[in-house]
């Protein structure tokens, strides 16, 4: 990689992307604002998939469900009792970790004690975790040599002595962690005038729940025969206790999820394995380069209780390589688990047939914010121009920020002006996110663009009043510039962004 997370952050601050929320109070952690630039990505991110998920399949329809719902929503689904991670406190710094991002490590030291150790787990990698703690260890008894591995685990599966042998990450202090215990994500809030264990209500920590409990309605009204699914974006809230590397775990963010709807008998695997496809050739759809995506398979351990399988879809941050997207198969779980705390059957009944059954279901559930960094981190490059280096973004046409920029060779000669400006409000109207820009020297103008991640620029010049062609200057090939007629730029530009 080009860039680490640092420069992510403040590449994204200085070109108007993403700041921190609240910034002129000093931030807040785990929340952010998307700038000009970045609405315009996220928003085309988003525009894209309900594209090629809703509009362009006859299978799937769209809903837009609250965010705050009945409480009773969030109880049968089992979130109240057990949308929790474990929490290790340290009683010294008052800090908070999560225990699965925290290794105890005992090693074997060169001098032939053994000695335990934490250390927070950056990237997944436990193996970097131990040489970390290792590290320390050494430095800190001031000893030669290496170590030898004893036991390593994260401290999820840590006794309270084994804890208690081992100094805090915060402190160095030995003896100042408690052992693990659940901390539930959910944001609480209270609904109406009173705020007592009545009016207690949450901010929904994702949007499949609002799918689920209008599952027997929208089938209904939509006339939906199975399999279909219902697909929905929105804004989801989640407490993370260490919320970290930007954008990737934060405590506000938004989902797009689909809910596929299934005959139970049906070959739930292939239809998996249709979804995960599909997200795959959408993420490449949008630009995301496919050697940083690889598949991570659910087992075992890793296997939620009510899931029969699941696979997630891994991109290769600069810190590791982590979740984007997850497509599960849920089995009957949160049909049946409303049916069961409503009272309300939701069956499917087979047209035609006398049976009826509660249908399973596939989940494609992928974050817009994770998405949104992974497209960041894969469109950065850097050149030489003039012997000068710069940052540049390649973002595919379709979410690129700008579709294309508009310049007069000129700003003092009024008639290149004019028609610049006229081709730019033509473009608008067509639905074109176009930026009108007479500022500089062409070159400069073409660089501010390239660090935006501008695919196009048009200039308008002498030639324009003679023919009423146009220079069309692609960022990804700089050197090929092409003329074409000022009325064909706008069907040029929606082939590009297809
Ligand atoms: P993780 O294991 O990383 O916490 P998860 O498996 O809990 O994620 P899901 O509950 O499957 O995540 O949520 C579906 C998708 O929502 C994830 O694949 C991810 O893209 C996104 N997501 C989940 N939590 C966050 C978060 N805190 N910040 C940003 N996106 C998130």
């Amino acid at each position: 990689y080009k860039i680490d997370l640092e420069g992510l952050v403040s590449l994204c601050k200085r070109r108007g992307f993403v700041f921190p929320s609240g910034e002129i109070y000093g931030g807040y952690n785990g929340f952010f604002d998307y700038g000009p630039l970045g609405a315009e990505l996220k928003n085309n991110l988003k525009r894209m998939w309900w594209r090629k998920m809703v509009h362009c399949r006859d299978d799937v329809i769209g809903l837009d469900s609250s965010i705050v719902t009945t409480p009773s929503v969030h109880q049968a689904s089992g979130h109240v009792d057990n949308f929790s991670d474990p929490m290790v406190d340290c009683t010294e710094s008052k800090k908070r970790f999560r225990a699965d991002q925290l290794m105890w490590a005992k090693v074997e030291l060169e001098d032939g004690t053994s000695a335990g150790y934490v250390s927070m787990v950056e990237d997944g990698n436990v193996e970097v975790a131990l040489k970390k703690a290792a590290k320390k260890l050494i430095k800190q008894k001031k000893i030669e040599g290496g170590f030898k591995e004893l036991e390593i685990k994260d401290m999820t599966d840590a006794t309270e002595e084994e804890v208690k042998l081992i100094p805090s990450p915060a402190t160095g202090l030995p003896g100042s962690l408690t052992g693990a215990r659940a901390f539930n994500l959910m944001f609480e809030t209270y609904v109406g005038p009173y705020s007592d264990g009545a009016s207690k209500s949450y901010l929904r920590p994702e949007t499949a729940q609002g799918i689920f409990v209008n599952f027997k309605t929208v089938t209904y009204v939509m006339r939906q025969k199975i399999p279909f699914g219902i697909a929905q974006i929105g804004k989801a809230f989640r407490n993370e206790i260490t919320p970290r590397q930007f954008l990737f775990r934060s405590r506000e963010f938004e989902q797009m999820e689909i809910e596929y709807f299934i005959d139970p008998e049906a070959d739930f695997k292939a239809i998996q394995e249709e979804w995960i496809m599909e997200m795959w050739n959408f993420l490449k759809a949008v630009g995301l380069k496919e050697s940083l995506l690889d598949r991570e398979v659910h087992e075992g351990e890793k296997l939620a209780h009510y899931a029969r399988a699941c696979t997630d879809i891994v991109f290769t941050y600069p810190f590791g390589t982590q979740e984007l997207l997850g497509v599960a198969a849920r089995g009957e779980y949160d049909l049946q688990q409303h049916a069961q705390a409503s009272g309300e059957s939701l069956e499917y009944q087979v047209p035609g047939q006398k049976r009826k059954f509660v249908p399973h279901v596939i989940e494609p559930s992928c974050g817009v914010d994770r998405l949104f960094l992974a497209l960041l981190c894969s469109a950065y490059d850097e050149d030489e121009i003039d012997g000068e280096k710069r940052s540049l973004l390649r973002f595919h046409p379709c979410v690129a920020p700008i579709t294309c920029a508009i310049f007069p060779l000129l700003k003092n000669k009024p008639p290149l002006v004019e028609k610049a400006k006229g081709l730019a409000a033509m473009l608008r109207s067509s639905g074109f996110n176009v930026l009108y820009d007479e500022a500089g020297t062409i070159g400069k103008r073409y660089r501010r663009m390239d660090e935006v991640g501008t695919p196009f620029c048009c200039t308008i010049d002498f030639d324009t009043l003679e023919d009423d062609t146009v220079t069309i200057r692609r960022r990804d090939d700089p050197l090929k510039v092409e003329r074409k007629k000022r009325e064909d730029i706008g069907a040029f530009l929606m082939k590009e962004c297809q």
